[in-house]
């Protein structure tokens, strides 16, 4: 194993990356899903690695949302439990509505089996999915495997790291899908009628928060904060915080370079 200095500038993306490596090789995380971390990333960086104003109060609304619900469900795929299973746990456990389902694009018994095992060893007592029994409806092959009381009967499903095929599914069958993912331009984002446009991990934490803090709200207050946001307004302003942070950079720079190189 690599021994990442503490002084190297990127050293808390660089242990990620050696942790994500090594969870896949006791199988959690499969090849494709370090390239979609990979596309995480370059979004981050673009957004500047931290939650902006609109993607909090995304992740707030979002909060509402499932406070409100009736059947909420967490769908967890390997690189969620590999990246953020104590949180996984953690907002589970501040939230006892919420079932969470392991829901894998590539499946196969044994991986779901250590997905299920990876959140299972952060705290969580019960998780679905490993044994799923239901279909969602126009998703051919084992994508479309779900559990009869899980996801199946969901009023409302948070899809973090999502493809887009799966939140479109689930959206043609009526559920409210909140997706995170960094990418506003993802199929996912577009279909989520909640896209968060942030990070996994500071998202899982400040909905923790935030469902602890609103738990003692009456429920048209929630009602309201839940209808505060709209899915294509969220997805331009993360575009526009992109472009703004591109065009400042791009000006610091001609700035700071030597006036005989100009
Ligand atoms: P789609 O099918 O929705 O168009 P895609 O092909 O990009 O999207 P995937 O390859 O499954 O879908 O990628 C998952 C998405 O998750 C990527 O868009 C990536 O930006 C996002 N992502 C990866 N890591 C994180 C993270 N830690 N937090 C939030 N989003 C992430």
């Amino acid at each position: 194993v690599t021994r990442i200095p503490r002084s190297h500038p990127r050293y808390r993306s660089l242990v990620l990356r050696s942790d994500l490596a090594e969870k896949m090789a006791r199988g959690v995380v499969v090849p494709e899903g370090l390239m979609a971390h990979g596309r995480g990333e370059a979004f981050d960086y673009l957004l500047g690695e931290r939650s902006y104003p609109e993607a909090l109060q995304a992740t707030r609304a979002a909060a509402a949302r499932l406070l409100l619900a009736q059947r909420p469900v967490l769908s967890v795929n390997g690189n969620v439990a590999a990246l953020a299973a104590n949180e996984v746990a953690a907002l589970a456990k501040a939230l006892p509505s919420l079932k969470v389902e392991v829901n894998l694009f590539h499946r196969t018994p044994g991986r779901a089996e250590q997905v299920a095992e990876e959140l299972r060893r952060a705290g969580l007592r019960t998780v679905l999915g490993v044994h799923p029994t239901a279909r969602l409806r126009g998703l051919p092959s084992d994508r479309g495997w779900v559990e009869a009381t899980g996801i199946l009967l969901a009023d409302v499903v948070l899809v973090p790291l999502e493809d887009g095929d799966r939140a479109e599914a689930l959206v043609r069958a009526g559920k409210f899908v909140i997706a995170v993912d960094l990418n506003p331009l993802s199929r996912t984002a577009r279909a989520a009628q909640l896209p968060l446009v942030d990070e996994l991990v500071r998202v899982l934490r400040h909905l923790k928060t935030e469902v602890v803090r609103q738990r003692r709200f009456p429920r048209r207050a929630l009602a309201t904060l839940a209808a505060s946001v709209d899915g294509p307004e969220l997805r331009a302003a993360a575009l526009r915080r992109i472009s703004a942070r591109l065009e400042a950079l791009a000006r610091e720079d001609v700035r700071e370079r030597p006036s005989k190189a100009r």
